[in-house]
């Protein structure tokens, strides 16, 4: 197998192009054709020498994802679901909004981290995505979008936890926020979601510019370990003192994502910590009602005790948001689409 073009950094196909006398400002060349025309072929570059297209294809390959499906919810969230070569399936969301159009996209296939409510976690890790599969989910997605429209922001959040896949990811980060060659995204329009790997944390504050969403879902120790088992490596003090961190060196909001599972975190108790917590850390707080999954035994509040929990926080001077059913009819949360699909075809009867 060539080594797929695509994952290769800016400094990487320097190096190889120089080793062939070739000029630094092929670099751009090649990239655009890339990431910015979606070539599929080195027979396209037609502004590179017949012998640099030979010698690029002989020496890699360039990957395109396959979507193996794609639904569309009532509200226009579009769902898409993509083969990797080895048969492993992930997921991206296109999220429309009044002015923004979002694209939440994976970093890992599965996901290692073991939270007690999530779909993916059922799956255990099955492998990290190289760089080229995080960006490719990009290329794709734009090709779903309608020509007067575009994607507006990337958020990771999709399958997989981006910080167990550091490298890939922050290469992938260096192709979306790359405005030269690259899918030219502003940094500020890039939010990156963790459940918490604080070293990690901290690295990426040093290397990125990227805007940071911690998936908190709980006040005390105690029932954040009950739902995400990293808590035990990484309890509430270290993670608070990274988003400190996050404050001295960037400056910017932080954003808490808080899932409201029925009789576990929602109650109007949980309030004034998470009010306390979000002042501190000058943190916007994301509300979101959790999404059944079926075998998991955690249930979604009603929408008066979603509501009240919102407008508990706000009275606390707390920027709060609440999602209000994006994208429920298609099973739009994490892992969700995948395992439907499974189901289906398990209890297909052809
Ligand atoms: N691993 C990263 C990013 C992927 S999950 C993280 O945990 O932040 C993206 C978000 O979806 C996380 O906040 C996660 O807790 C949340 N999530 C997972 N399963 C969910 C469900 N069934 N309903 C609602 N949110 C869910």
């Amino acid at each position: 197998m060539k080594p797929n073009v695509k994952d290769l950094s800016r400094e990487e196909l320097e190096i190889w192009l120089s080793e062939r006398g070739e000029s630094r400002y092929r670099v751009d060349q090649i990239r655009r054709w890339l990431f910015q025309k979606g070539a599929a072929s080195f027979a396209e570059m037609t502004n590179l020498s017949a012998k640099l297209r030979r010698e690029l294809e002989g020496g890699f390959a360039i990957s395109r994802l396959r979507v193996a499906r794609s639904d569309r919810s009532a509200d226009g969230t579009v769902k898409l679901l993509f083969s990797l070569d080895d048969g492993y399936e992930i997921e991206s969301v296109l999220i429309p909004e009044t002015k923004r159009l979002t694209l939440c996209i994976s970093t890992q296939a599965g996901c290692g981290l073991g939270c007690a409510f999530c779909a993916t976690a059922l799956l255990g890790l099955k492998r990290n995505l190289t760089a080229a599969e995080i960006v490719d989910q990009i290329l794709k997605a734009s090709r779903a979008v309608p020509a007067e429209q575009r994607i507006t922001h990337i958020v990771l959040m999709g399958m997989g936890e981006p910080l167990a896949n550091y490298a890939q990811t922050v290469r992938a980060i260096a192709v979306m926020t790359d405005g030269d060659s690259g899918l030219g995204f502003s940094s500020r329009r890039v939010t990156l979601s963790t459940v918490g790997l604080v070293p990690q944390i901290k690295k990426l504050i040093d290397e990125t510019q990227v805007n940071l969403a911690i998936s908190l879902h709980a006040t005390t120790d105690e029932v954040r370990s009950r739902l995400m088992p990293v808590n035990r490596k990484y309890p509430l003090e270290e993670l608070t003192a990274a988003c400190e961190f996050y404050q001295q060196k960037r400056g910017r909001m932080i954003t808490f994502e808080y899932i409201l599972i029925a009789g576990v975190n929602d109650g109007l108790d949980q309030v004034a910590p998470l009010a306390k917590l979000a002042r501190t850390l000058n943190a916007k707080v994301n509300l979101i009602p959790y999404n059944k999954v079926e075998d998991l035994p955690w249930e979604r509040p009603s929408e008066e005790v979603q509501e009240a929990f919102l407008a508990a926080l706000e009275k606390q001077k707390v920027t709060a948001t609440l999602r209000r059913e994006k994208g429920h009819d298609i099973d739009a949360a994490c892992g969700q689409l995948r395992l439907k699909t499974e189901r289906e075809l398990a209890n297909a009867n052809c």
